[in-house]
């Protein structure tokens, strides 16, 4: 069969592979000890649920507006406006089937050939593929273990180039759980403002940092630099809702536009339902939300510290997000070399499966996705340190 050259140079999204290898093995009779998958394991919200079934009830199963559903919209804003102080109307938000799509609509919309972007290294695998997909270039910037895999102001604006058209951000990070500070995101916005070019702050870990730490939200320099910031959310980690497909972004009008003219020849609107039972999400997501993070910063803490006890395995501590992301390749040994080979021996051997790190541009590393049950999580160290011991 023939595939497009586009296709031929793109792999498959790895985290979805490994994810389904995993599901593949289970459906076999096999108990997979899954820390692949960066998905929730909470029930989405009762409300919500609850919601969408009244919203088919009542046959709210047309088309909306292609940028969503008004009321929805204007929730998202609102919220985006109290919580972290956005600036953004409801006309300037769209809602999109997940934060992917967002993310891929604003790639297709502002890049092209010729053009670069620069990205933070380690990445979430699905940005290089997106920005590659729309025919522009990849800039990385390294996040070092060292630093906690934070991003200075310094290393990210030493790579714009008269090339650059975006630098796009992911904090916290998935793959390395790090949260940018405060003073480099508005170095960071500010560089970008005074060039022209765009600022992406995809939020999707916004409301999960460790510590009691205050997030460092792009909203609020997008009050200062309107033409310059754009956000990107999704219900999918906050609410626990990874299968309704719903996600968004805010940004300058502009912007706004030239998306929702992709959005209208990509996908028209996102559910019409599950956009209704959203709705139900804003009154009384703060509980669930807290509820969430507790039990989080409970499996990072007893990760971290079951990792420590594996030799040669090193685990910067993730400030946000559910992954950890050691750094295991001193443990690259008996013909085992680089992360895929290594996160192979821990599914063949251990029946532990994690993502290669290789996936997210750390060939050293493996990432490890806490979204799991305490009792998984030990289970897998367990599982880990008799398989290295
Ligand atoms: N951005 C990041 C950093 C993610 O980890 C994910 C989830 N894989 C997404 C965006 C997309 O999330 P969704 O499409 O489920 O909203
Ligand atoms: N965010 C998740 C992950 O990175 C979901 C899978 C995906 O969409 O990549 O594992």
């Amino acid at each position: 069969m023939r595939v497009s050259q586009r296709v031929s140079r793109l792999a498959e999204s790895a985290t979805l592979a490994v994810a389904s290898r995993a599901a593949e093995l289970r459906a076999q009779g096999v108990d997979v000890v899954d820390w692949s998958a960066g998905e929730p394991d909470f029930s989405s919200p009762p409300g919500v649920v609850a919601a969408a079934i009244e919203a088919l009830g009542q046959g709210r199963t047309r088309y909306t507006k292609n940028t969503g559903l008004p009321e929805l919209r204007s929730a998202i804003s609102s919220d985006l406006g109290e919580r972290l102080g956005g600036p953004w109307t409801a006309d300037q938000v769209v809602v999109t089937v997940g934060a992917k799509a967002a993310l891929f609509e604003l790639a297709l919309a502002l890049f092209g050939a010729g053009d670069e972007v620069v990205l933070p290294n380690p990445y979430w695998v699905t940005f290089p593929a997106q920005i590659q997909l729309a025919d522009a270039e990849v800039v990385e910037v390294a996040a070092r273990p060292e630093h906690g895999f934070r991003v200075s102001a310094e290393a990210v604006c030493d790579r714009i180039s008269p090339r650059t058209r975006a630098v796009l951000l992911n904090s916290p990070s998935n793959p390395t759980g790090a949260v940018i500070a405060a003073k480099d995101l508005r170095a960071i916005v500010e560089e970008c403002a005074s060039r022209g070019i765009y600022l992406i702050a995809d939020e999707t870990y916004e409301r999960f940092v460790y510590d009691g730490e205050p997030f460092p939200s792009a909203a609020p320099l997008a009050a200062e630099f309107p033409e310059t910031v754009i956000l990107v959310g999704s219900f999918s980690k906050t609410h626990a809702m990874t299968g309704w497909r719903l996600g968004y972004l805010a940004g300058p009008q502009a912007v706004v536009k030239a998306v929702a003219k992709i959005q209208s020849h990509a996908t028209s609107n996102a559910t019409t339902f599950a956009m209704w039972g959203a709705l139900a999400v804003f009154d009384d997501a703060e509980a669930r939300v807290a509820e969430m993070l507790r039990e989080y910063q409970a499996r990072r803490d007893l990760l971290l510290a079951g990792l420590a006890g594996i030799p040669g395995v090193e685990c910067p501590t993730p400030g946000g997000a559910f992954y950890a992301f050691p750094k295991v390749s001193a443990r690259y040994e008996n013909g085992r070399q680089g992360s895929a080979a290594f996160a192979e021996f821990l599914l063949d051997s251990a029946q532990v499966a994690v993502v290669p790190g290789a996936a997210f541009g750390a060939d050293e590393h493996i990432r490890i996705s806490f979204a799991c049950s305490s009792e998984r999580l030990r289970d897998g160290i367990d599982r880990l340190s008799k398989a290295l011991a």
